[in-house]
């Protein structure tokens, strides 16, 4: 028998690992599947690990203590949700894959109270009658931006696929190549037209669209003029692009309505906190566009949805749309919703309570001095294994809004003596919760504007566990 086979013989039996005090602790906690499998797949790490490895003295301690202790790792992560919290120091404020905006306590309230019990979603209280979930928001949408009218969907890109079928399928919707983009990989205006059955007409280039252009488009089987906010690119240098209003005139004219898909779309002008001057909703509104459509999640700092707010002929006929049941908003978005929507009733209490618009808001000042009072904590705690430093950094918008825009800020910087900072990053996402960083010339930089204060000390906690077991 040669010395591989010998170790295999080591290796403890799975009945005798289960029988073992660290996973019969964890019987009461842990569905005894997920703990049968994790000894399982404990054993077969460390067969695979003796059959491959090249050394004839394997250095793994087979000894029951040590595979029982393994496996009551593997199962202790078995437990954990594969959806979780996770911090975010990338200083993104609209990481798509960390979940986009966090929500104010107003809306987990709101979430909380619906989610429990039963709530009046679809009846009319007044009346004791059916009623419509759209109920709970539109008034609101419409006092927020002016419009007649509002509908909400799961998501933006649902928003425009409703809105684009339920107002011009079988049609052409005339659109500028300069806008003609694609989000997040799947989300391509050509292709969403296709998906609705609506005919592309492309005009002008990719840096000068002309009115004329619009005009000179504009045939028997035109059933939309649409605008699409070129969230995720600028084109700069030689531009020219055709205003709302400019193209409402027309529309007016040919008696075809215009829409407008805004992505992120803002309630109010957030140009203070050094966000370039944009069109906010109500501009669109007031400039006469029949159909507008944004997200929940992005700048306006709510939960996953698609709003569209417009003229009222043109909502009814995108809620009355079989889509619209395909697409239809859930019932915890919706309480999000409205308590989002209801603090930017007050555009001092949005900034103050939305955590997007308060990360947004924050001055560098602020978060310079958090850094430096973070900083002064870590260097008592791990100032022995790492450099630590106060560095300038900017924030991203993100979630493909406003690609040219940063927010001046500050990152603590580490540099640890004895790791590499790719291993500080990895045994950081591997934390409880996770820390997400950026690495960048060598060091980790924990950016503070998208981390909440709460977050800090659980921050402070995951990096003492780290620096604690390498040495
Ligand atoms: C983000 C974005 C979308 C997609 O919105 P989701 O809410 O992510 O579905 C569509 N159009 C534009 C212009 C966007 O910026």
């Amino acid at each position: 028998m040669d010395d591989k086979q010998l170790l295999l013989r080591q290796l403890p039996a799975v009945d005798r690992i289960l029988q073992h005090s660290l996973l019969l602790d964890m019987e009461t906690r842990c569905p005894r599947v997920l703990l049968v499998e994790a000894v399982k797949e404990t054993v077969a790490a460390l067969r695979k690990n003796i059959l491959e490895s090249q050394n004839r003295e394997s250095d793994v301690d087979l000894s029951l203590d040590k595979v029982a202790e393994a496996a009551a790792i593997r199962a202790q992560k078995k437990l954990l949700p594969s959806l979780r919290h996770v911090i975010n120091a990338t200083g993104t404020l609209l990481h798509t894959n960390l979940g986009r905006a966090p929500l104010s306590d107003a809306a987990l309230c709101a979430v909380e109270a619906v989610a429990r019990s039963y709530s009046n979603l679809e009846l009319d209280l007044e009346t004791g009658k059916r009623g419509h979930r759209y109920s709970h928001v539109d008034e609101l949408l419409c006092r927020l931006t002016g419009a007649e009218a509002a509908a909400v969907v799961n998501n933006n890109a649902g928003a425009v696929l409703l809105a684009l079928t339920a107002l011009a399928r079988g049609r052409e919707a005339v659109v500028s190549r300069g806008e003609m983009i694609e989000i997040g990989g799947s989300f391509r205006i050509p292709d969403v037209m296709e998906a609705g059955g609506v005919l592309l007409r492309e005009i002008g280039t990719t840096n000068k669209t002309h009115l004329e252009d619009y005009r000179s488009a504009i045939n028997e089987n035109t059933g939309l003029l649409l605008k699409v906010h070129t969230s995720n690119y600028r084109i700069v240098g030689f531009t020219t692009d055709v205003t709302a209003a400019e193209m409402v005139a027309l529309g007016r004219e040919h008696r075809i309505p215009v829409m407008e898909d805004l992505g992120s779309g803002m309630l109010f002008d957030l140009s203070s906190f050094g966000l370039p001057q944009e069109p906010t909703v109500s501009d669109g509104v007031a400039a006469g566009i029949d159909v507008l459509t944004f997200s929940g999640d992005k700048l306006l700092g709510g939960p996953q949805a698609g709003i569209i707010v417009g003229k009222k002929w043109a909502i009814d006929e995108i809620r009355h749309h079989p889509l619209a049941r395909a697409l239809r908003i859930g019932k915890l978005t919706l309480a999000a919703l409205e308590a989002t929507l209801r603090l930017y009733l007050d555009h001092e209490q949005a900034v103050r309570e939305i955590p997007v618009l308060r990360m947004l808001s924050a001055s560098s000042r602020e978060i310079e001095e958090r850094c430096h009072a973070l900083a002064k904590i870590l260097a008592v705690e791990i100032g022995a294994c790492t450099a630590i430093s106060v560095e300038p950094e900017e924030s991203a918008i993100g979630g493909g809004a406003l690609p040219l825009t940063r927010l001046p800020g500050f990152a603590v910087a580490l540099k640890p003596l004895e790791i590499s900072v790719d291993k500080l990053g990895s045994a950081l996402r591997q934390q409880n919760p996770p820390v997400i960083g950026r690495i960048q010339e060598g060091a980790l930089l924990l950016n503070l504007r998208t981390v909440l204060p709460a977050e800090e000390p659980v921050l402070i906690q995951n990096l003492k566990n780290i620096f604690n077991n390498i040495f």
